[in-house]
């Protein structure tokens, strides 16, 4: 690095921690207002040799048999909500999509499309969020992009992240569930419509004064650990957008058994069950960020649903139900009143944005 360099970042980092800096057009042109970004803000917090060598890709060692690959966009507004906001959303989306397909998260990149005129304060609030939460579950942030967009063209910042993992080849089947069978029981690691909810009153429109706080986690952890103590894990899915219900019914879409759930053994927290009365949703399918849907053969379950809630985030794990012979490709609830409901896959978009 030349002296100039050297100068020209000292001067960068002192105008850009102002907490009245904004992104300009030019922090997506490529040239220096783009490589001052770079180096003042990701590289700063997402620092590591791989993205240190600043290369066109990132290389990266092969490991293992098998890779999961897959990638997701965040566009959730308000950008930040109690217990989170869009960059905590951006990594723990990815990494529970690698998690629950067996795999242990390596990777991620990230894609940034930010609004010109966007705080820089608020930018570094969101890339250390990722940076803390990455770090966290042990994932690496290789590589990355940067564009800025006029004002008005898009709405404050939206992210695009990326992840690879490796899975054991004994775990390739678990996001196909093509081992379910009647017998095996459903669990869920915890409460739902939790972040659903959360953003919802977050939204300044609603003017709502609630203290529902967002599930969004990194369940790696907790998926490692489960699958180290039972070879009978058959499916896993997180419930995000769409929620518990868009799971259940994607289980059993096409298939030859069904599913009947308790809603006795759902976990609703009374503020979000509240929240969801007032605004006309269904709890069942508002989105969850850091909720984890299992199949699990019969025999193991009680004690992958002990391993849950050992974990931090399965405090309030539950078996909820189980897949039966009867219903055929349908996934019923049992309600608490003594009826019973199907629970169809959701017809358009109940909650714009959530994530
Ligand atoms: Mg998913």
């Amino acid at each position: 690095m030349t002296t100039t360099t050297t100068m020209t970042t000292i001067i960068t980092l002192t105008t850009m921690n102002s907490k009245t800096e904004k992104i300009l057009l030019g922090h997506g042109s490529g040239g220096k207002l783009s490589h001052e970004l770079i180096d003042t803000l990701f590289a700063r917090h997402f620092k590591n040799p791989i993205l240190d060598q600043q290369s066109d890709s990132a290389i990266i060692p092969l490991v293992g048999s098998h890779m999961a690959y897959t990638t997701d966009s965040f566009v959730v507004d308000p950008l930040f909500f109690p217990g989170g906001n869009i960059g905590n959303l951006a990594v723990a989306g990815t990494v529970n999509d690698l998690a629950v397909s067996g795999a242990k998260p390596l990777y991620l990149s990230v894609g940034f499309i930010i609004e010109e005129g966007f705080s820089y304060s608020e930018l570094e609030k969101i890339v250390i969020s990722m940076a803390e939460d990455a770090k966290s579950a042990g994932v690496t942030i290789v590589t990355g992009d940067t564009k800025v967009v006029d004002k008005g063209k898009c709405d404050k910042v939206f992210i695009n992240t990326s992840g690879i993992g490796v899975l054991n080849k004994i775990h390739t089947e678990i996001s196909s569930g093509s081992k379910i069978k009647p017998g095996d029981k459903i669990i869920i690691n915890g409460s739902i419509g939790d972040h659903g909810m959360s953003v919802m009153a977050a939204r300044n429109e609603l003017n709502i004064k609630t203290h529902i706080t967002s599930d969004c986690a990194c369940l790696n952890q907790l998926i490692a650990d489960t699958l180290k103590i039972s070879n009978n894990i058959k499916f896993m899915r997180d419930a995000t957008r769409g929620g518990l219900g868009t799971v259940l019914s994607e289980i059993v879409t096409g298939s030859d058994y069904g599913i009947q759930v308790e809603e006795d053994n759902l976990v609703i927290h009374e503020n979000v069950r509240g929240l969801c009365e007032l605004l006309g949703f269904d709890p069942l399918y508002v989105a969850n960020e850091g909720k984890v849907v299992l199949v699990v053969g019969r025999e193991d379950a009680d004690t992958v649903l002990d391993k849950i809630k050992e974990s931090p985030f399965g405090k309030e794990a539950s078996i909820i139900g189980e897949i039966s012979e009867i219903h055929k490709g349908m996934a019923w609830l049992n309600t608490n009143v003594g009826g019973k409901r199907v629970i169809e896959m959701l017809s358009g978009q109940q909650l714009p944005r959530i994530c």
